[in-house]
């Protein structure tokens, strides 16, 4: 029918994903998360997306940038590590050799032509589910034969600007998640379309609107805390779309935890990835 396509994801739902952390695990235990991203001028979306992957549990993060980010993550992200291509100062370019971490790209990223390549390299490389984000979006926009490439399963994170990029306009909230559904199985992906009560599309057609959220999270970076949170569940072995599902909410979540201490307007991106512990204790 119909109304089982459609899905109100609430606390309960989320209560049946959530996972312990069991008394004799290790680091290795919770994975390890790659992620790539950043270009002269945006390494801060890095430096907030690598933060929301420990802060949702990874056990280890590497930011892999271009050079100029290396000084910037290590003083702000100290429990992280940092790898690149080491010529590359302003951008991402180059050769990529898979290292078999869970990988989410996007977050400021750049389009120059020499990091499209590069995109293609990673996807390529990359043999389990990815997220996909921001400019690796807009690069993926612009090179829709590539498209197909993206491992099976992989998460895709558009705002809407970013999604009508992939897919062209749409008139009306109908033809939107017609669109919706029609990407994610024919690429065989996850489409996380955000924005308010964002829109979670599965290979089968299913689709999931998430509760929780305000728009005080319209505001720079928001979405990079996303990548970093979803990125870290993969890594925790949650299945990509209760990574996906899990993300969205306890991202929105903490959204609406920090809005209540701090009013809508003055919500940071930051704020937000200092509240996730605060979400994950409140469902
Ligand atoms: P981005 O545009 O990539 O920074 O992503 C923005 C993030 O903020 C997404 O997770 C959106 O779902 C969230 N967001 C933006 N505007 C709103 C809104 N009006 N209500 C709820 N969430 C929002
Ligand atoms: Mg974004």
């Amino acid at each position: 029918t119909i109304e089982s396509e459609y899905a109100y994801i609430g606390a309960k739902d989320i209560l049946k994903i959530i996972k312990k952390r069991e008394p004799f695990s290790h680091k290795g235990t919770f994975g390890h998360v790659e992620i790539i991203g950043g270009s002269y001028g945006k390494i801060g979306a890095v430096v907030l997306a690598t933060k929301a992957s420990l802060r949702i549990g990874a056990g280890l993060a590497t930011a892999y940038t271009p050079n100029c980010g290396m000084q910037v993550l290590q003083s702000t992200v100290p429990e992280s590590m940092w790898t690149g291509n080491l010529p590359c100062e302003y951008f991402l370019e180059g050769n990529y050799i898979s290292t078999h971490k869970t990988v989410g790209i996007g977050p400021g990223l750049g389009i120059h032509p020499k990091t499209q390549t590069f995109l293609n390299l990673v996807i390529k490389a990359t043999k389990t589910p990815m997220v996909i984000d921001a400019d690796a979006i807009n690069i993926l926009a612009r090179n829709k034969e590539w498209l197909s490439e993206i491992p099976e399963n992989s998460i895709v994170t558009p705002h809407p600007k970013e999604f009508e990029r992939l897919v062209g306009t749409f008139s009306n909230d109908a033809e939107k998640l017609k669109k919706l559904r029609l990407f994610a199985s024919t690429y065989k992906c996850i489409v996380v379309l955000k924005g308010a009560h964002t829109a979670i599309a599965d290979i089968n057609g299913n689709i999931y609107f998430n509760s929780t959220g305000n728009p005080g999270m319209a505001t720079g970076g928001s979405g990079d805390v996303l990548t970093g949170m979803i990125t870290g569940l993969l890594a925790q072995k949650y299945s990509p779309i209760q990574a996906a599902l899990l993300g969205v909410y306890l991202h929105g979540l903490a959204g609406d935890l920090t809005i209540k201490e701090i009013g809508m307007p003055s919500l940071m991106a930051s704020d937000l990835v200092n509240y996730i512990g605060k979400a994950t204790l409140h469902i």
